[in-house]
C-alpha cells in the first residue's frame, strides 16, 4: 500500500536490510525522499539504485550510530528532514553466566545509545519542520520490552529502554508538533537472528518459533508508512505489530 508522503524527507537508519530497507522502499514509494543509512554501504547503494530505479529519491549515506557522523550531505542533497524511523538494532543473544559483556556493550551502544544519538542529530530538524507540517519520530523498539525470557536479558532491557523512552520524549516533543511513535514488533522475517554467536540457540529457533509465520519486513514497513501519513495532529504513541498466530 502507498501512502501520501510527498514533501516529506525521511532518514531511516538500519537501512541496510530488514525493516529498515523495507521502510525505506515503503517510504519512497509513497513520495517521501529517503536517506539510507547503515554502515554497509554496498548494500546502501544497491537499494538506492532500486528506488531510484522505480522512480523514487534515496541518497546512501554510510554511518555507523555508534559514532559522531556528519551530517552535510543530507543537508546538500535533501535539505531539512522531517522523519527519522530508528530501525538500525542488533539482538546478540546469549546466556548472562557467558558473561559476554562485549555482546552487551554493542547492544548498548546500538540500540540505544545509537538510537539516542540519531535522534538528538535530528532532533532541531523534526521541531523546525513541525512548525511546518507533519514531523515524526518512530523508534522500533520490540515486544521484547515486555518479555522475560532466558537469553534475552540485556537485548530486552536495551527494548525496555527504548520504550520507556519513546513515551517519555513524547512528553517532550509532542508539545513541539513532533508526533513520537514506538513501534514493537513481534517476530519478523530478517537477518536480525544471524547476528547471534551461539549456534546451540540458533538451532532452538525453529522450534521456539513452531507454528508461528513470521511479518514479513515489508508488512512492519507498511504499518510504519500508516503511522507517518497520518493527518499531523494524530498520533499513534504505541503500536504492537505482531503474527496473527504468536502469543
Ligand atoms: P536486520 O539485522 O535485518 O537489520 C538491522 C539493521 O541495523 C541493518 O540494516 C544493519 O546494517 C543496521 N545496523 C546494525 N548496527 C548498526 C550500526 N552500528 N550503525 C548503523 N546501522 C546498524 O534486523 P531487523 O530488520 O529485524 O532489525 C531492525 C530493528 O527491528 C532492530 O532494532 C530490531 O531489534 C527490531 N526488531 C526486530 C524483530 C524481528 O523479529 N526481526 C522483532 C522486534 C524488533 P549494517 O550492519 O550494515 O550497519
Amino acid at each position: 500500500t502507498t501512502h501520501d508522503l510527498s514533501n516529506r524527507t525521511a532518514v531511516v537508519t538500519g537501512a541496510a536490510s530488514g525493516i529498515g530497507a523495507a521502510t525505506a522502499v515503503a517510504l519512497a514509494r509513497s513520495g517521501a525522499k529517503v536517506v539510507l543509512l547503515a554502515r554497509r554501504a554496498d548494500r546502501l547503494a544497491e537499494l538506492a539504485a532500486g528506488i531510484t530505479a522505480e522512480g523514487g529519491q534515496a541518497l546512501p549515506f554510510a554511518a555507523d550510530v555508534t559514532r559522531d557522523f556528519d551530517t552535510a550531505p543530507i543537508r546538500d542533497a535533501f535539505g531539512r528532514v522531517d522523519m527519522v524511523v530508528n530501525a538500525a538494532g542488533v539482538m546478540l543473544v546469549n546466556p548472562f553466566t557467558d558473561s559476554r559483556t562485549d555482546e552487551w556493550a554493542r547492544m548498548l551502544d546500538t540500540n540505544l545509545a545509537g538510537l539516542l544519538r540519531v535522534t538528538d542529530t535530528f532532533r532541531p530538524d523534526l521541531v523546525e519542520a513541525a512548525q511546518e507540517g507533519p514531523a515524526d519520530l518512530v523508534n522500533v523498539s520490540s515486544i521484547g520490552a515486555h518479555l522475560t525470557l532466558p537469553t534475552f536479558a540485556v537485548y530486552s532491557a536495551t527494548k525496555a529502554a527504548v520504550t520507556h523512552l519513546s513515551a517519555n520524549l513524547r512528553t517532550e516533543l509532542g508539545p513541539l508538533g513532533v508526533r513520537v511513535t514506538n513501534v514493537e514488533p513481534g517476530v519478523v522475517d530478517t537477518e536480525l537472528s544471524q547476528h547471534i554467536d551461539n549456534p546451540e540457540l540458533v538451532a532452538q529457533l525453529p522450534a521456539v518459533f513452531a507454528g508461528v509465520q513470521p511479518l514479513s519486513a515489508e508488512e512492519v514497513a507498511d504499518a510504519i508508512g500508516y503511522i507517518t501519513s497520518l493527518p499531523r495532529n494524530v498520533n499513534l504513541p504505541q503500536v504492537v505489530i505482531q503474527p496473527t498466530s504468536q502469543f
